[in-house]
């Protein structure tokens, strides 16, 4: 499907819970948020058949983020049955890492395509830090075990303050470049302020050609990171949601006062 502007818009990014295993700083409140209600989140089942109405209306890539989508029971039947559906030719993940070594395999298996790795930094002392406990052995060998598995590429998302020369964004980078990982330089933001910026080695930010609509785990649908309009399957239906949050698209994003990081996907 073409927006507005046109743009034509086959991606579809889908939080598949807004619960993580960390806390980083940049993404969530130490004292956690109010999550959503277990009954609200939609079944697999549902994301599926959005999944489905997606490709009918073009969608050809999904990834799958959060939260942190390893924590979410059963998510590798999900990634199968997404997979399974015809049209589909792309299917991509945005973890934390912590929690790959048990699941890069069978997601291999299941069908996962691709797989983002959110690092910030090497340093073991500042990314418990930063995540607020997060023990950074656990990244390393979540890495090793992406690439045991065969996922290739692999990316890093690394987040940096003002600039990729920062010193633990060159460790980082040098990291990448020794393991054979791609990188990915995203800017600290802050959606109320509506301050965005391009993704360095990426596609994310540059919204002339944006291509993408997003799915809350309650089934919002999302024009996008840098919008407060969002359109419930619950509310509207599959289809009309969809089409709404098409048509919402912005021509350029400006501020997102109701959403977070954590909620919508990043
Ligand atoms: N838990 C998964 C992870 O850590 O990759 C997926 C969800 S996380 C919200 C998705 C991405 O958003 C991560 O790469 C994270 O670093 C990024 N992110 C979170 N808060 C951000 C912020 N304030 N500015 C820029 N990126 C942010």
């Amino acid at each position: 499907m073409y927006d507005r502007f046109n743009r034509h818009i086959n991606y579809l990014r889908i939080s598949v819970t807004d619960r993580c295993n960390l806390r980083c700083k940049y993404c969530m409140p130490a004292e956690g948020v109010e999550l959503m209600s277990h009954d609200d989140i939609l079944s697999y089942e549902e994301i599926v058949a959005i999944v489905k109405e997606g490709v009918k209306n073009g969608i050809t890539k999904v990834r799958l983020t959060g939260g942190e989508p390893l924590v979410r029971k059963g998510i590798v039947d999900l990634v199968r049955m997404i997979a399974a559906v015809e049209g589909i030719e792309d299917l991509a993940m945005t973890t934390n890492g912590t929690l790959l070594e048990q699941f890069a395999h069978p997601l291999k298996n299941a069908g996962l395509k691709r797989v983002n790795i959110s690092l910030d930094t090497l340093d073991a002392e500042k990314y418990a830090d930063l995540t607020r406990g997060g023990s950074l052995e656990s990244v390393f060998r979540g890495i090793d075990a992406a690439h045991k598995a065969g996922f290739d590429p692999i990316k890093i998302n690394c987040v940096i303050m003002h600039s990729s020369d920062e010193p633990d964004a060159l460790v980082v980078k040098q990291y990448a470049l020794e393991n054979g990982l791609g990188i990915r330089f995203i800017h600290q933001m802050d959606l109320q302020t509506g301050e965005f910026s391009k993704v360095e080695g990426g596609e994310g930010g540059d919204c002339k050609s944006c291509n993408r609509i997003r799915l809350t785990a309650n089934g919002g649908f999302k024009p996008c990171l840098f919008n407060d309009n969002c359109f419930n399957i619950k509310e509207f239906g599959v289809t009309e949601a969809m089409t709404k949050a098409i048509d919402a698209k912005p021509k350029l994003g400006s501020k997102n006062l109701s959403g977070k990081f954590y909620n919508i996907g990043g």
